[in-house]
């Protein structure tokens, strides 16, 4: 049994979250404490708060400091409101917890390893994918936001890293120390975070565009220096994203290494990276890039369903590209749009089981597969090279201003887009978004007089049920030696498509498609001539 239907959070509103939180045990694997919420009621006549707690088990439930009845089946807990709340009513529920908290068969969940406890707020065989239930009562969508406050009590020697900006650290005299955490930018469950060990904290001041504020990485004494020279282009990470998509919304860069083996996670302010990747070299810097840019794409803007996921992972992989375009310079970012392209076009749906999917519409077990991360990128990719860069990076950027701290949908994307750049956004979102496959284009054939070049574009579908429309299609009139003496973009609609540019008159010249890789299709060439 679920609670968390993101249909709940149309009526109820979880304003605050506290999680107090003794993770002392290590020998006994178990956590113990309360959450606090602070919930306001949307609608009227809400006689029952439904929340998500799955494993741990709950020891009483406080509804405005008065002790209240409750039922916990399954990963439903479930308390009576009496009276019941209308529109605009706020309560707080103080539910007192423990247990031992779960892990996900394959990925996610709650880890115990040494000195380490932690948590990655996913599992990717749980579904919904949200994993905040496994160790505080939430409802456990990407719908519902609410700010946070983490108190965690660890043995002395311990520090805690969790979301947003530390206010106190104290001595309890009794072997403890108990570290608390204010994040008061709103985020769904599976955002908030909590990481403990011996941590020591590597900090600078970053200067933003908008301003400035700190960078903070949780690491162990003896990995510092190795942290320090991982990281050397994290200020450079940092400053393309701003450039790219609009001032840093949060109060602090954040990440804590853990020594988890399948990746990081992108937890709001706090990113949990993994030990493999802390090793002194710069092998893993499209790694912190990527979850970097979560904090635009996936934390700033959510998802509004897993079946969604491109606009959190696509868009954090393809920052990978846009990473090494800021730091590398253009041609190193288009090296690694022709590989990962070339991945795709070989290799990718037998990834995802031989399955041909929408970007939009992805079923659960692919969830975070090959198409939603580098199919993903290579949409976003060719979404720039449609609008053009200046319009691209403007309206994207307004884009996450516009939703920021809230959920989103394909739909609501391409909206937004249309309106601001003012193309019809719906021939790129119908073709790349809502189905599945891809095109190919070829010249089929042309023909040249003075000052008119017809050619004739054949499209061919890789698995995917229509045709692209209005589909962009830069082409070059190129010399003998590769140099570009004239380019032009078509629009080609349809399976064939005659198209006409304004040719200057030329003696002799190779026609060349997509020279500039600006939409990447299912051709593989790099270039196709053709001589008159
Ligand atoms: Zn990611």
């Amino acid at each position: 049994m679920r609670a968390a239907t993101p249909t709940i959070s149309d009526s109820l509103d979880i304003l605050h979250t506290t999680v107090h939180l003794e993770i002392t045990d290590y020998a006994g694997k178990t956590i113990n404490g309360y959450a606090e919420l602070e919930v306001q009621a949307k609608v009227d006549g809400m006689d029952l708060l439904p929340l998500d707690l799955m494993t741990l088990t709950v020891d009483s439930v406080w509804m405005d400091g008065v002790s209240t009845a409750f039922t916990h089946a399954g990963e439903l807990l479930s308390i009576p409101l009496t009276p019941a709340m209308n529109t605009g009513d706020t309560r707080t529920f103080r539910i007192f917890y423990g247990g031992e908290p779960d892990q996900d068969a394959s990925w996610g969940g709650w880890y115990w390893s040494g000195d380490y406890s932690y948590q990655m707020g996913v599992g990717f065989d749980a579904d919904p994918h949200n994993f905040g239930r496994i160790w505080f009562p939430c409802f456990d969508n990407f719908i519902e936001r609410s700010s946070f406050t983490f108190e965690i009590i660890t043995p002395s020697g311990y520090k805690a890293f969790c979301g947003g900006t530390l206010e106190s650290e104290s001595d309890n005299g009794d072997g403890t120390t108990t570290w608390i955490w204010q994040l008061p930018q709103p985020i769904p469950s599976y955002l908030a975070s909590v990481a403990v060990s011996t941590y020591s904290t590597v900090a600078w001041q970053h200067t933003g565009i908008a301003s400035d504020y700190p960078v903070q990485l949780g690491v162990k004494p003896s990995d510092s220096t190795k942290m320090k020279n991982s990281f050397i282009n994290l200020d450079a990470a940092i400053e393309a994203f701003e450039n790219a998509y609009g001032p840093y919304r949060w109060d602090r860069v954040g990440f804590t290494v853990v020594p988890f083996f399948g990746g990081a996670m992108e937890h709001a302010t706090n990113i949990a990276y993994p030990s493999f990747a802390v090793d002194n070299t710069l092998t893993w810097e499209t790694l912190y890039a990527h979850e970097l840019s979560h904090m635009w794409w996936g934390d700033l803007i959510t998802c509004s369903d897993q079946s969604e996921m491109w606009l959190n992972e696509g868009w954090a992989s393809f920052s990978e590209y846009l990473f090494t375009e800021a730091l590398y310079g253009r041609k190193a970012y288009e090296d690694m749009v022709k590989e990962q392209h070339l991945e795709i076009i070989h290799y990718g749906f037998a990834r995802d089981g031989g399955n041909y999917f929408p970007l939009a519409e992805m079923p659960h077990e692919y969830t975070y597969g090959f198409t939603t991360y580098t199919r993903g990128a290579m949409t976003v990719h060719n979404l720039r090279g449609y609008m053009g860069d200046e319009l691209f990076f403007s309206c994207i950027t307004e884009f996450l201003d516009e939703y920021a701290f809230q959920p989103v949908t394909s739909e609501q994307f391409r909206d937004h887009l249309s309106e601001c750049s003012g193309i019809d956004m719906t021939p790129f979102f119908d073709g790349w978004i809502f189905q599945a496959g891809t095109p190919a284009v070829e010249v089929d054939y042309f023909s040249y007089t003075a000052d008119d070049l017809g050619i004739c574009i054949e499209q061919k579908l890789n698995h995917a049920p229509d045709y692209f429309t209005n589909y962009p299609i830069e082409v070059s009139l190129v010399d003998k030696q590769g140099h570009t003496l004239y380019a032009e973009t078509v629009h080609a609609n349809g399976p064939n498509d005659e198209v006409h540019i304004n040719a200057p008159a030329l003696d002799s010249f190779y026609v060349v498609l997509d020279r500039n890789n600006l939409i990447a299709d299912a051709v593989t060439a790099d270039e196709i001539f053709l001589t008159t």
